[in-house]
């Protein structure tokens, strides 16, 4: 049995702001478990519900100096449909409100989750073959498995994966600050590994440590090794590009399951589609009091409000997503500016947008089934998951033609195989608008065509399974 130690910051169902949960709280399922035994550490936050936190055992708890003092270390367990999952417990670090606070405390915050991973490690009775990272939180890691450990028997035949989630973000910040939090060797700065255009970044030090490198989808493997795409590392990853692999991501299918959400008020499936899709759509307008009208085009919108995800292609668009026969949903925080535009015409235009500044799961999945189409026009985008469960829920996608959303959405015109969404290609508004225009014309003026790709859609497989195929593979190679 070869083991395996997933370590990050999120995991549905105990903590989730985007992708990288349902990845790290699905992943681990999809393996053989009489070949993989898959357990996975994430930090111990106390917003994390009672529901789990009552039901984790403590296995034990030791001092570990970290940043100029002793510091408690406490490991709690919990076996949740049969994985492993380690918590890393300490309150002065994982005690507010939700898992990140400041950005500056979150290098903290993280950086000791790292050497507390590592520390745990002799208490927890399991000793992995590789640590499979995710994203800079658990960046130092790899550094520090490669320094501070390099000499010690029980460290020392251990590999690692880091996974690139969202090459966005990597852990930057004053380059002393993070010398003197982690307790690193001053040489991995100046000019090593930990230092990049005169900063500390964790994910550089972890993609130069790390054993092998991956990323959740083909395409953006390819473009964040170009200048545009590759926000200042582009150069490191053409370097490890040897040992650097896209693996797509997928979803959880019991979860975003449409014939069994318990979400969901209306259930159905490919057998009872379209009065399925025609009771989700009228339960979700009555629930947003939106305008119960069948014909409206009823987009939604399941999101960060960020740049990243193409908001400033969508808000020039508003007067026209905000009148008949258009209608919209909105739900997602993120920029100030992002949800006060949404608002202000959801106040102008209660019958035709409704916009939700809050995270809600379950609201997210009556959305996702509920709409016509799925909005997704980002600048770049890892994967994305979001038109994975549109696709699931036979919602079709307007995206476009970046990262993981180009490798999963096919468009009419692009591909020998038929079509399950509305793929433009260049980042600009009259791109949207085409893709947006196309859309509403199949379902206007060709229903067959548009229930065909509603199909066609449902019947994608973006099951784990594959992909857990893939990363089998990857660890196969690295143990030799
Ligand atoms: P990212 O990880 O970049 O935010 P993804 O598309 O990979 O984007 O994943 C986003 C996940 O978070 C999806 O599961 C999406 O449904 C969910 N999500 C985003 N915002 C909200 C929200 N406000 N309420 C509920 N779910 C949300």
């Amino acid at each position: 049995m070869k083991k395996i130690l997933f370590a990050a910051s999120e995991a549905v169902p105990f903590v989730k702001t985007g992708g990288l949960a349902d990845v790290v709280g699905s992943l681990p399922y999809a393996f053989d478990p009489s070949e993989w035994d898959v357990r996975v550490v994430l930090p111990a936050y106390t917003s994390i519900s009672p529901i789990y936190r009552e039901k984790m055992k403590d296995v034990t708890h030791f001092m570990t100096w970290f940043n100029g003092r002793d510091r408690y270390v406490g490991i709690r367990e919990l076996f949740f449909r049969g994985v492993h999952y380690y918590f890393i417990d300490n309150e002065e670090y994982y005690g507010g409100a939700g898992p990140y606070t400041d950005y500056t405390y979150d290098i903290e915050k993280f950086t000791f989750f790292s050497h507390a991973v590592l520390a745990i490690l002799p208490n927890i009775g399991f000793q992995p073959d590789i640590i499979h990272c995710h994203d800079w939180h658990s960046g130092l890691i790899p550094v520090y498995l490669k320094t501070r450990y390099a000499d010690q028997d029980f460290y020392r035949n251990i590999k690692t994966i880091f996974t690139i989630h969202n090459l966005k973000f990597q852990g930057v910040c004053d380059r002393q600050y993070l010398m003197d939090i982690s307790g690193l060797p001053g040489e991995l700065f100046g000019s090593g590994p930990l230092c990049s255009g005169g900063c500390g970044n964790m994910m550089q030090g972890a993609l130069v440590f790390s054993d092998a490198v991956t990323t959740v989808s083909k395409s953006y493997a390819e473009e964040i090794k170009t200048r545009e795409y590759g926000e200042g590392l582009d150069w490191l990853l053409r370097a490890v590009s040897g040992h650097f692999y896209g693996i797509v991501n997928g979803i959880d299918e019991t979860v975003f399951d449409p014939a069994a959400d318990p979400s969901l008020k209306v259930h159905y499936s490919l057998s009872n589609l379209k009065s399925g899709k025609a009771a989700s759509k009228k339960a979700l307008q009555q629930e947003l009091g939106l305008r119960e009208e069948k014909d409206s085009f009823l987009l939604g919108i399941v999101s960060r409000l960020t740049d990243q995800k193409g908001l400033d292609l969508i808000i020039p668009l508003l007067d026209k997503l905000t009148a008949p026969p258009f209608q919209l949903v909105v739900l997602g925080t993120g920029e100030y500016r992002y949800e006060m535009i949404f608002r202000q015409y959801a106040e102008a235009r209660p019958d035709r947008i409704r916009a939700l500044a809050y995270y809600d799961e379950a609201l997210s999945h009556r959305i996702y089934a509920g709409c016509d189409a799925f909005l997704m026009p980002s600048r770049f985008e890892p994967c994305g998951l979001g038109q994975l469960i549109a696709l699931r829920f036979g919602t079709l996608p307007i995206v476009r033609a970046t990262g993981g959303l180009k490798d999963t959405v096919r468009s009419f015109d692009k591909s020998g195989r038929d079509a399950t969404g509305f793929v433009f290609e260049d980042y600009d508004v009259g791109g949207l608008n085409w893709g947006i225009d196309y859309a509403l014309d199949t379902f206007r003026n060709h229903k067959d065509d548009w229930n065909r790709l509603v199909r066609n859609a449902m019947k994608e497989d973006f099951s784990w399974q594959s992909s857990a195929r893939e990363y089998a593979a990857l660890y196969q190679k690295l143990l030799g």
